[in-house]
């Protein structure tokens, strides 16, 4: 299995050659060269595996050039109980994903019973140990820079925590996360995990790791990487909780579902297509955003318009202005034309927009099953509310914003599952708004905020996390 750039004019490369690289050498990401495709017979055998057979199944059609009794310890070793313990009441740790029932029909899928309570472990954990694997091979170092608001930053730390050839550096905002967000990272006492708290915003930060990535003499000095959310690996490994819902939700495979899912960098959506792509019987993938509406405004009008601002919203984790991964799913719309891509995204990257109703491609959106809409704080804090009282359950303002946009494309006879991608613990301003409440949180991590902190606290200035980096970089 080769994987071909989006925009056509990158080497062919297979999957252990782009696990650790970000975008193409052209600018464009990497896909399969066609997706496979499960038969009739391998979707009935699928139906009664666990999570790590159904990783196996659906990974290995994916990842060729890593030994299959490798990939599957791999595998194995990442999806358990252990790893994914934090479960709510009446849910199966063993599970992985564990299907919650609200009412017939209508179901929310568990993605954040990981050690950081959201969605973004479910993909970075296997990533940490392919990453592992993969440099222990080659002798290879790894000093990975990130920013974060919030939940990436968590998620790769706690998946590179211990980890041999792996450091990482990772930049926050002195303010803006929410105190379990900070107590999350900063608690972590592994020699390997750097916490950078920039005395700024995000953006800064952001800027930041920007520059210090443009330096290309210096990212190969000191083997600079990063973990965003275009990376292949990451929206793979999501595409197999697809399928461990469609089963845990039908009985047969004649039946189809819906999924809405609460949407930012595409990453999650994207899976699902794969997913789609790779024989799922998949009725609708429900696009869900906030006020950050980009990829709503795409799915209504077939008009994709970055903004140049983002919104900060009561659900900051799908606050994005361009969606990183979109770019996979337009390459299959426009039957994989690589010179469209790069004629459109050219575009986009010059500050612009385009308009797929122009040459009929807008057309085909319908026709492949997606739908979308968008939320607002209010609709969150309703949702939350109306929730809780009729289904006694609680969830967070992202799954909010799905179960919200699901509903309104709620089809009789066809099973709806909203993706579940964070727990109420880590937002507890929107939940006792909406409840009046705090937040159900796992009693393990009943006082993170009172454990022993480590970051280093700096200004917002390049040379500076430069000169730590050096110093720590070994
Ligand atoms: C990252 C994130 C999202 C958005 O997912 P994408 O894959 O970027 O679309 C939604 N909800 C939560 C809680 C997240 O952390």
């Amino acid at each position: 299995m080769n994987y071909l750039s989006t925009r056509g004019l990158a080497p062919q490369l297979r999957f252990s050659e782009i696990l650790l690289g970000g975008l193409a050498s052209d600018g464009g990401l990497y896909v399969p060269e066609a997706y496979p495709r499960f038969s009739a017979a391998e979707l009935d055998a699928m139906r009664g595996m666990n999570y790590r057979e159904l990783a196996f199944a659906v990974l290995s059609r994916l990842v060729d050039d890593i030994p299959a009794d490798d990939l599957r310890a791999l595998i194995d070793k990442t999806y358990t109980a252990e790893v994914y313990r934090y479960a709510g009441p009446g849910e199966n740790a063993a599970d992985i994903t564990p299907l919650k029932t609200l009412e017939p029909g209508l179901h929310v899928l568990a993605l954040s019973n990981g050690p950081t309570l959201a969605f973004k472990d479910m993909a970075m954990q296997l990533l940490g140990n392919l990453f592992e694997y993969v440099l222990d091979k080659t002798h290879g170092e790894l000093n990975i820079l990130g920013a974060t608001s919030g939940d990436t930053g968590s998620a790769a730390e706690y998946a590179m925590r211990g980890k041999r050839g792996i450091r990482v550096f990772m930049l926050s905002p002195e303010h803006g996360m929410t105190r379990f967000q900070q107590a999350q990272m900063y608690a972590l006492a592994d020699a390997n995990i750097h916490n950078l708290v920039i005395r700024g915003v995000f953006d800064q930060c952001q800027d930041i790791v920007k520059a210090v990535s443009n330096d290309l003499e210096f990212k190969a000095r000191h083997h600079i990487g990063a973990v965003n959310s275009i990376n292949w690996a990451r929206v793979a490994a999501q595409s197999v909780y697809y399928f461990k819902a469609y089963f845990a939700a039908t009985r047969s495979n004649d039946e189809e579902v819906s999924f809405s899912v609460p949407s930012g960098n595409f990453g999650n959506v994207c899976a699902g297509h794969i997913a789609r792509q790779m024989g799922l019987p998949i009725r609708k993938l429900i696009v869900a955003t906030n006020e950050n509406d980009v990829l709503d405004e795409f799915f209504r009008t077939g008009v994709y318009r970055p903004r140049p601002e983002t919104k900060h919203t009561s659900s900051p984790s799908m606050d994005i202005s361009k969606a990183s991964n979109f770019e996979r799913f337009v390459f299959d719309l426009a039957g994989r034309d690589a010179a469209k891509i790069r004629s459109l995204w050219g575009a986009v990257e010059s500050g612009g927009s385009f308009d797929l109703k122009d040459d009929g491609l807008f057309d085909r959106v319908a026709g492949l099953g997606m739908a979308s809409g968008s939320s607002s704080h209010a609709n969150r804090i309703d949702t939350i509310r109306t929730v809780h009282q009729r289904y006694g359950v609680m969830i967070d303002p992202h799954t909010a914003d799905g179960l919200k946009v699901g509903l309104e494309h709620r089809e009789a006879g066809v099973p709806l599952i909203c993706m579940e991608t964070a727990q109420p613990a880590k937002f507890e301003d929107a939940i006792r708004e909406a409840l009046g409440v705090e937040p159900v949180r796992p009693a393990e991590l009943a006082d993170l905020e009172a454990q022993p902190q480590k970051k280093h606290v700096m200004d917002a200035d390049v040379e500076a996390v430069k000169r730590y980096i050096v110093a720590h970089a070994g």
